[in-house]
């Protein structure tokens, strides 16, 4: 678990426009925040700067006690969860889960340790032999998120893990969510444009417009003076 904090952090694709501009954000060790806005406010871009997936044009970024502006993604201690889940087709759940873990060199009986106890908090044990292509959609999602927890990273990003699924899997998916992080408490940050889900899942939520912050605050103050 770690503190994430943005200092002016700028990213400017282009000279005229500023994807994030100026974005100043405290995300607290162990809190849920989520980064929510229209689309083009910028929420991807800031996430995938904390990620260390997109360059900084200007400002600071640390993780833990970690300035990571330079830091390369692998080094930064994060593990990121995206919508089209990114699963390999050839390998199985159980396989997909380790795969990360036997690039990092972690023993086996410590992967196998990992790998079970991830299945049984998602729910995925009678599906470690199956292939992606036999699962649903929230099963694969299920799956990705696996493969972020036994790592045991400092955080989790996730951007738009559930905008694939259906409406009735997106509820369920919300609630395994909410339960994951009480359980697990691992600082997150979170993109989606849904004002549900940011309302549900946040312990916070950052309201992004043309880059800019333009409220951060509580589920409920929010609600209270939108
Ligand atoms: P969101 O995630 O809120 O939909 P993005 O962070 O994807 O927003 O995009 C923010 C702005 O930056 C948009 O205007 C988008 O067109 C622009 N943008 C995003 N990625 C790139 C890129 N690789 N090159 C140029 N402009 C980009
Ligand atoms: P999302 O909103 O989920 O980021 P998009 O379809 O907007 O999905 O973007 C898909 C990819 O294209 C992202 O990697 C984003 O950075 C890039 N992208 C978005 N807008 C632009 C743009 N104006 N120019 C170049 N790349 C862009």
């Amino acid at each position: 678990m770690a503190k994430i904090t943005l200092s002016h952090v700028v990213k400017a694709y282009t000279n005229e426009v500023k994807a994030v501009d100026d974005l100043n954000l405290e995300i607290q060790d162990g809190e849920f925040m989520v980064l929510v806005g229209p689309s083009g406010c910028g929420k991807s871009t800031a996430l995938r700067m904390i990620a260390g997936l997109e360059d900084i044009t200007g400002g600071e970024i640390s993780i833990g006690d970690r300035v990571v502006n330079n830091l390369a993604p692998k080094d930064r201690d994060i593990a990121m969860v995206f919508q089209n889940y990114a699963l390999y087709p050839h390998m199985t759940v159980e396989q997909n889960l380790a795969f990360g873990l036997q690039l990092r060199g972690t023993p086996k009986p410590e992967i196998k340790k990992r790998v079970n106890d991830a299945a049984k908090m998602l729910g995925l044990e009678q599906f470690l032999k199956r292939k992606p292509a036999a699962l649903s959609g929230g099963q694969r999602q299920r799956v990705a998120m696996g493969r972020a927890i036994v790592r045991e990273p400092q955080a989790f990003l996730m951007d738009e893990p559930l905008s694939n699924l259906d409406a009735k899997l997106r509820v369920s998916m919300r609630a395994s969510l909410n339960q994951l992080h009480d359980r697990l408490g691992v600082t997150t940050v979170y993109v989606t444009h849904d004002q549900i889900e940011a309302m549900t899942l946040g312990d916070r939520v950052c309201v992004l417009r043309e880059g800019k912050l333009q409220q951060v605050d509580t589920p409920q103050n929010l609600f209270d003076n939108p």
